[in-house]
């Protein structure tokens, strides 16, 4: 199964990977991170394409992490071929 992984403290709530993925994986959620924003969260464990758009729109660096199907290959950093 695909999964991102939203490391909530990397997060600044900016929007744009809920705005970006063409699946509606991604939400803003109501609890707020030690930063004081409310930081997004994953909602799309049955329709993830793990295309790792989210992932290279998101302005945090370590905010995303796309993990794609059961060999769970780690999409992090910059220049990874996804
Ligand atoms: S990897 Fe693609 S489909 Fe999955 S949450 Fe990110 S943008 Fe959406
Ligand atoms: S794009 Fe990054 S910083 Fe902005 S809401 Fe999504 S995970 Fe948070």
């Amino acid at each position: 199964m695909n999964y991102v992984r939203i490391t909530a403290d990397q997060c600044k709530g900016c929007r744009v990977c809920v705005q970006t993925c063409p699946n509606h994986c991604l939400a803003i959620g109501s609890d707020f991170n030690s930063l004081g924003y409310q930081s997004a969260v994953f909602i799309g464990e049955d329709r993830c394409a793990a295309c790792g758009l989210c992932f290279y729109v998101c302005p945090e660096p370590g905010a995303i992490t796309v993990f794609k199907d059961e060999q769970s290959q780690e999409k992090t950093g910059t220049g990874e071929d996804l």
